[in-house]
């Protein structure tokens, strides 16, 4: 494959950027993390499915894929006692980020898709779990202020319900030995056993059950749950013409209004009836995030 031939933003000539942006103005943003997913799979399973459905969904049906962003919510509010329970106190090894950065950021991304002429962005998450309703509550406020039409789902939500997804177990290690059979090891599945204190490191029960067959069988659901977004929301060609760049003031109304509503961050608490983070945990300082 050439670089012409290639999807990705930054792999782009600008002639070829734009010839792409006008026959299909949609960008995909694949988001994910560095996490504990057992000792069989690498840290950042979430962000190499999010940049295969990105990729493999350009190649279909056109548009362009922007830089993966390997930085995810995690830590604060269900997530910690959730650390705690499978991984203890070990280093996790994680890229993790608390909401209020990571939506902020997210604002200024959505603004440099809509100035670069996109008329509709995807947002795939291979870290679900919650932290995507927060993305969409950020999107519907970024959506009052501009025409670009903003999607934000976690990979097993484009499913229709056939899978609920699950953490490094059946569901995500099968989706990772079909992608990439590198970043599984199932020698290692016992090796939580030598750590002290012992930890799963997160590792679902049922991943020794994973195959690469069922990984195809998933990401081919999910592909089509893309397929039906695209299909759903046919925009108007692109335009190469610049547009009118999105004032800063803009972005930052928007972000008012996103931390307006802080108290309906998902991220920013425990779930109803989920027992709190233990008090000998280093995860306790974590579980209650405000802005
Ligand atoms: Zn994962």
């Amino acid at each position: 494959m050439t670089t012409s031939e290639s999807v990705k933003w930054a792999e782009l000539f600008r002639k070829e950027f734009l010839e792409r942006l006008t026959q299909q103005p949609v960008v995909y943003l694949p988001m994910g993390l560095c996490e504990p997913h057992g000792h069989i799979a690498v840290l950042g399973l979430d962000t190499l499915k999010a940049e295969y459905l990105c990729e493999e969904a350009a190649r279909r049906w056109g548009g362009i894929v922007a830089p993966a962003q390997g930085y995810q919510i995690h830590e604060v509010g269900f997530h910690a006692p959730w650390l705690a329970e499978v991984a203890g106190n070990v280093n996790t090894c994680m890229t993790s980020m608390p909401t209020a950065p990571m939506l902020y950021f997210f604002l200024y991304q959505l603004r440099a898709f809509y100035n670069a002429g996109f008329k509709q962005a995807i947002i795939i998450s291979g870290h679900s779990g919650g932290n995507q309703q927060d993305f969409r509550l950020a999107a519907e406020a970024f959506r009052q202020e501009s025409d670009m039409m903003v999607h934000v789902f976690s990979d097993p939500e484009l499913t229709d319900g056939k899978y609920t997804g699950d953490h490094a177990g059946k569901y995500e290690i099968s989706q990772l030995l079909y992608l990439r059979p590198d970043c599984i090891d199932l020698n290692r599945i016992d090796e939580w056993q030598l750590d002290e204190p012992e930890t799963r490191f997160a590792q679902g029960e049922d991943a020794p059950e994973a195959t690469a067959e069922y990984g195809k069988a998933i990401m081919e659901d999910c592909l089509a749950g893309i397929q039906k977004v695209l299909q759903g929301n046919n925009s108007a060609p692109g335009v190469a013409a610049p547009r009118t760049l999105m004032p800063y003031a803009t972005v930052e109304k928007v972000w008012q209004r996103v931390k307006e509503q802080s108290s309906q961050w998902l991220t920013g608490d425990l779930k109803p009836d989920q027992p709190p983070t233990p008090d000998n945990s280093i995860w306790k300082p974590f579980e209650k995030y405000r802005v």
